[in-house]
């Protein structure tokens, strides 16, 4: 979101498959065993999107059942879209996006999967400032190859 345009933009880890679209619909969670596995997560983070265009690469697509596509960077793995065979628009990981903290799920679905875990992870505790130092100069080597969050 970052050029003149108003497109909402985002992409892969890195950077091989971008995208941008032009409106967002209903943002969710999905807790379904098929999202786990997808996602590698807790859930499946998923906002539909509407007039979506790749604008760099496109995703490689995995069938995850006789009705929908998942579509992920063949390059780095990211997971990037829940295609329903027929649908017009696409649902889009809420994570590849460049600025997620935008677009915040209002609904959750599939919870006949959902973990017995998922209510007290924003309640759990962080690291002690004294143990976080333990691991500053690590945290300070790290040189990340992940592409920056802007076209
Ligand atoms: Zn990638």
């Amino acid at each position: 979101m970052t050029s003149a345009d108003h497109r909402i933009t985002g992409g892969c880890q890195c950077g091989a498959v971008r995208f941008a679209c032009e409106e967002l619909g209903r943002a969710s969670i999905c807790h379904c065993r098929m999202c786990q596995k997808a996602f590698g997560g807790f859930f499946g983070p998923l906002v539909t999107a509407k007039g979506v265009v790749w604008t760099r690469g496109e995703p490689a697509r995995f069938r995850s059942s006789n009705r929908v596509r998942r579509g992920f960077c063949a390059t780095c793995g990211t997971p990037l879209t829940f295609e329903v065979d027929g649908a017009t628009d696409i649902d889009i990981a809420i994570g590849a996006f460049d600025h997620p903290e935008a677009i915040a799920p209002v609904i959750q679905v599939g919870t006949q999967g959902r973990l017995p875990f998922i209510a007290e992870l924003a309640g759990l505790p962080e690291l002690e400032p004294e143990e976080r130092q333990k691991f500053a100069s690590y945290y300070d080597s790290i040189v990340s190859y992940q592409h920056p969050d802007h076209d």
